[in-house]
């Protein structure tokens, strides 16, 4: 059967007959191609299943025979798709505009924390944010600095402590210039200069609002967008990406296939759409685009059940996949226009959507992180190089290859079915702390992750001066 684009267009009647169709040919495939089912076999009691080495070549390992594959043999460890005991990922990335602090601290205090909040009992969820350096309307979007000026705004040592905590990973466009555009190449200096200054990271952009917004990147699709067109004044994306963003989302990037990077087919075929894709900016710049799921109507509190529906939140663990959200929590569109969303900021339907997903977290099915978090994990897991020996009776050594950051590490899981214990080393040869999870039918080491916290809210004045 040949792949399909499924959830493709606006179409729910078609989203729906094809989701069943596909949801279904997906358990069967579940079924059969989990790889410890196809590693069990009559050896399935000895203490560390053998497999002949990379090296060899098969016929040259027959002409040795036995002795030969006993001599060069490696034992069988997997690189799970996801952190353990998780079988698919679920972010949540929401553009802040129309979000005031007030309700920006009141929708993270319920999502990430759990404490009594005034939504109810928080989640505990990392949910991450998105960060406007600059904003031609503060009644609209709160930005660092002070509209489009370089002072920081009164918010700006907030929002330093939640890109330093990592509740903001992503760089909104540098700034919400929505109807009267002006973004230049010296804002966009300025922008990335306060933040390198203030050791500020952030890896991940996504295009914002509307065509005045010339500096949004273009790409391969590149219309209005001048922020990557080298000698246009809203040009940036060199300094852009030599500060550090390396994941974009543009303005073609909105997808409403769920999930993206399913789980191939046992003959290794990937029926769906990539959650990460390289792309060449106009300058030359190399980066990663990412997909965010929209869903067929417009991404805000009213959709954000629909786009957690039950029946999403099954295809994404049937087929294994990851999915990125796209929203604007911040945006109340429920006068026929958006507005700046406020108390009780969410329908009970997306409350009661939100509760499903983190008791999906909760249950150890859904792994629930940031942005950044999740490309990063996804991007390294995809291209890890790594390989294992035999270090005694039923241990076994994984030696990653690749070299990558420590903290990039993290949510990696091995495990086998016939290795006692697994030990991991970096590059360097270094140990690497994990996790160890042991059950009846294989052991398990996960890097651990450390997820973002929420830092303490700002006092009331802080938040709700005008
Ligand atoms: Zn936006």
């Amino acid at each position: 059967m040949p792949p399909r684009n499924l959830f493709v267009g606006d179409d729910p009647a078609r989203d729906a007959d094809d989701g069943e169709e596909r949801g279904a040919r997906l358990v069967r495939h579940r079924v059969a191609q989990d790889p410890f089912e196809h590693r069990v076999d009559a050896r399935a009691d000895s203490a560390v299943r053998l497999v002949r080495s990379e090296s060899m070549r098969p016929t040259a390992a027959l002409a040795r025979g036995r002795q030969a594959l006993t001599t060069h043999r490696r034992p069988q460890v997997e690189l799970l798709r996801f952190p353990h005991p998780y079988r698919a990922a679920l972010a949540l990335s929401n553009d802040a505009e129309f979000m005031t602090p007030r309700a920006f601290w009141d929708l993270h205090r319920f999502l990430n924390t759990s404490a009594e909040t005034r939504l109810g009992p928080g989640l505990g969820l990392p949910i991450t944010d998105s960060l406007f350096m600059y904003s031609v309307d503060e009644r609209r979007s709160f930005s660092y600095f002070d509209a489009t000026s370089t002072r920081p705004s009164r918010h700006a040592w907030w929002l330093r402590d939640l890109v330093a905590a990592g509740v903001i990973d992503v760089l909104h466009a540098f700034g919400d210039f929505d109807g009267v555009g002006g973004c230049t190449r010296p804002h966009a200096a300025a922008a990335l200069d306060e933040l390198s200054r203030q050791d500020l990271r952030l890896e991940v952009w996504s295009n914002h609002g509307s065509a005045e917004n010339t500096q949004n990147i273009g790409g391969s699709h590149a219309t209005y967008q001048r922020g990557d067109l080298p000698g246009a004044d809203e040009y940036h994306s060199d300094l852009t990406t030599q500060y550090g963003v390396r994941y974009c989302w543009l303005d073609f990037n909105a997808t409403n296939e769920v999930p993206q990077d399913p789980r191939p087919t046992r003959f290794g075929r990937v029926h769906g759409e990539p959650l990460l894709e390289d792309e060449t900016l106009r300058d030359g710049a190399r980066v990663r685009l990412f997909r965010r799921y929209r869903g067929p109507n417009r991404p805000d509190p009213a959709t954000l059940a629909a786009q957690l529906s039950e029946r999403h939140l099954e295809l994404l663990q049937e087929r294994e996949g990851a999915m990125i959200v796209y929203q604007h929590l911040g945006c109340d569109r429920s006068s026929g226009e958006c507005v700046p969303n406020e108390y009780p900021y969410l329908p009970d339907a997306a409350v009661r959507a939100l509760r499903r997903v983190a008791s999906l977290r909760d249950e150890g099915r859904i792994w629930v992180t940031g942005v950044q978090r999740l490309l990063r994990y996804r991007d390294v897991q995809a291209s890890l190089r790594w390989r294992t020996r035999a270090v005694g009776e039923g241990a076994v050594e994984v030696a990653i290859e690749s070299r990558c950051d420590r903290r990039d590490l993290a949510g990696l899981t091995f495990a086998s079915r016939h290795a006692k214990v697994i030990h991991v080393v970096d590059a360097d040869g270094r140990a690497v702390g994990v996790d160890v999870e042991t059950s009846r039918e294989r052991v398990s080491v996960t890097v651990p992750v450390v997820e973002p916290e929420l830092p303490p809210t700002p006092a009331a004045h802080e938040l709700d001066a005008a």
